[in-house]
């Protein structure tokens, strides 16, 4: 299994990151990727990969960190991926649209952005998206400026139709552990719906506790609940989801083995 989106960095603030490690791996986790917010946590989650032969990481800012950037922020990040990728940065991101607090910054927000999606063209990168009340305004965005190497739009929630805009556009879905509440209902349909090729599964640790779970910090371990939910709602058999599943994020990432 790959945890596609965990911020193990994070994580580390409040648990024993080898503990972390060990019970995620006991779990089957193979891998884990973990995003970047902004140039804050670039290095933090660099030197993460670098001691740890199973993390892997994006670099990226995330539409809610956009503040008190410098104007050289976007070429600091061109710098550092576009002549050459360092090893094991898989992806670009977090970026993406956040209107959850309103559109004061929506032309920031769209303009890095769009840089990002460049830089990920140019250094053949896939990217990792975040969508919070934004989904028209994104699948406008993305319409204009296309990924060319995929990417993912994590922390899916929402309707079939939604879902399949994204995947028109050569993205996967990243499903995480709001498919194991039952009252989830209109993501739980969706994700039992849509190709199986399209979708990643994802923790969003320390956020998005699993169902029975709240008040804890959430782990990369508990992807294997969240392959298990997602199995109870697909129609194939358990083995070929998880062996798609597992496809699924080689291909996107591109991990050899
Ligand atoms: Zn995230």
């Amino acid at each position: 299994m790959i945890d596609s989106h965990c911020h193990l960095d994070l994580l580390a603030q409040q648990k024993d990151l080898q503990q972390v490690l060990s019970d995620a791996k006991q779990q089957g986790v193979e891998k884990i990727i973990v995003p970047a917010i902004n140039e804050s946590n670039w290095a933090a989650v660099q030197i993460l990969s670098e001691q740890n032969e199973d993390i892997y990481y994006a670099l990226g800012f995330h539409p809610q960190f956009l503040d008190g950037l410098s104007e050289h922020s976007l070429d600091n990040l061109a710098s550092r991926v576009v002549s050459s990728v360092p090893e094991k940065c898989v992806a670009i991101g977090e970026c993406g649209l956040d209107f959850y607090h309103g559109r004061e910054n929506e032309t920031l927000q769209k303009q890095y952005l769009n840089a990002q999606i460049d830089i990920a063209n140019q250094s053949q990168l896939p990217i990792l998206l975040h969508c919070r009340k934004a989904h028209q305004d994104l699948v406008a965005l993305l319409k204009r400026n296309p990924p060319k190497y995929s990417g993912v739009v994590h922390g899916f929630s929402g309707s079939v139709q939604q879902a399949m805009d994204f995947i028109k556009l050569g993205l996967k879905i990243g499903v995480g552990g709001v498919i194991t509440y039952p009252r989830a209902k209109k993501t739980r349909a969706t994700i039992a719906a849509i190709p199986l090729e399209s979708l990643l599964i994802e923790t969003d640790a320390p956020d998005m506790p699993l169902s029975g779970y709240q008040g804890l910090p959430n782990e990369p371990k508990m992807v294997n609940m969240v392959l298990t939910s997602l199995i109870e709602l697909r129609n194939e058999s358990g083995q070929t989801v998880a062996s798609q599943l597992s496809n699924n994020g080689k291909l996107t990432f591109r991990f050899c083995d």
